[in-house]
């Protein structure tokens, strides 16, 4: 029996009895692929909701490469890093780029399925390839940045036909010519000559100031995605609440801050059982005392169906949910 409360940052109880870790690439080649196989990595943006029936294949490839080129740096990293023990290990090299992405918790496997972002940076912008084997076939890949077909919290490792296609490394760019990125309003205090430690340590701080940490309150950062809406929608929507807040995207589209629309439904502190939205930031949904999956599953289902009552919109989940047979829909 496999206790999968420690292996998921929102530690609802969960058991799974049918799991293969992957120490080395001779694991991989073991693995059978099934129609309930799961790929797990850290656990941070994954839910068991209940014990897990299916097939567990929980990464843990480690290893690492430096190669220094005369404009910048290619970092090669195994998928069972830690994300937030490179972008700290790397800033201290005098290799910079990641800095944004501090303090995200995971592995370096998962940042390209969602494609991390934080602070206004995402990952994507630092991919150069992500290698890896489809389990199904037993086949070896390697897709280009462009291939990955990255988006807002999204890329092709996000779609069903995927979902056999493990990471086992990630190559990143980081050019040496290197200039702080400090749009993002919680940056805006910082000097515009800021360094890379700098920003490190601002972004650290505000996310230790503004993020309940999963050690303390188990939670599963920003539960939901922020809604992404045509012009034509934010126009009706900004009619009647004026002071919505929102970021308008490069092709045109309009992001509403999905913490705001539920803070304003009045749901900060929502509690259902041992579930509830986080006091600080209504984004978090958080285990805050022994919550089972059901609590938790009903309190996502009342803070959709109130967002939506309200302002016509309806939040889809950033976290990745599972029940005793696989993936959840909401
Ligand atoms: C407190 C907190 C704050 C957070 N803040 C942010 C943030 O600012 N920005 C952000 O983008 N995210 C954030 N997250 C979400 C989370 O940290 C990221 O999504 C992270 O990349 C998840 O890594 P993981 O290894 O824990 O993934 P898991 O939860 O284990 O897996 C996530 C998804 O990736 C797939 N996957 C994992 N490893 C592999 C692999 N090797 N091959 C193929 N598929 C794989 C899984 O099947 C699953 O679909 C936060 C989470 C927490 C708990």
């Amino acid at each position: 029996m496999f206790d999968l409360k420690k292996r998921h940052s929102f530690a609802l109880p969960a058991c799974a009895n049918h799991v293969d870790v992957i120490h080395a690439p001779d694991d991989v080649r073991k693995i059978i692929w099934q129609d309930d196989s799961y790929i797990l990595g850290a656990g941070s943006n994954t839910v068991f909701t209940s014990d897990f029936e299916g097939h567990l294949i929980v990464n843990r490839l480690l290893g690492s490469s430096i190669v220094e080129l005369d404009d910048g740096y290619k970092v090669s990293l195994a998928a069972g890093e830690n994300w937030h023990h490179w972008v700290a290990r790397l800033i201290d090299q005098g290799i910079f780029g990641f800095e944004n992405l501090a303090l995200i918790p995971g592995s370096v496997g998962a940042a390209p399925v969602q494609n991390i972002g934080a602070y206004g940076v995402e990952v994507a912008k630092f991919i150069e390839s992500v290698e890896g084997v489809d389990l199904r076939t037993g086949t070896a890949f390697q897709f280009t940045n462009k291939e990955c077909n990255f988006g807002y919290r999204d890329s092709v490792f996000k779609r069903a036909e995927y979902a056999s296609f493990l990471i086992t490394s990630v190559e990143f760019y980081l050019p040496k010519a290197w200039q702080p990125c400090l749009e993002y309003p919680d940056l805006k205090d910082l000097p515009t000559d800021a360094s890379a430690i700098q920003v490190f340590d601002h972004v650290v701080a505000v996310r230790q100031r503004k993020l309940p940490d999963p050690m303390v309150i188990p939670n599963a950062g920003s539960f939901f995605k922020n809604p992404v809406i045509t012009s034509d929608e934010f126009r009706r929507i900004k009619q009647r609440h004026p002071d919505i807040r929102y970021f308008e995207t490069a092709d045109g589209q309009f992001k509403l801050a999905a913490g705001w629309l539920i803070e304003q439904c009045g749901l900060k502190s929502l509690r259902i059982g041992g579930a509830g939205v986080h006091q600080r930031q209504a984004l978090v949904l958080v285990n805050s005392n022994q919550a089972t999956g059901r609590d938790l599953t009903e309190l996502a289902h009342q803070v959709r169906k109130q967002v939506a009552q309200r302002f016509g919109v309806w939040l889809e989940p950033e976290v990745r949910m599972l029940d005793n047979r696989g993936l959840l829909t909401l």
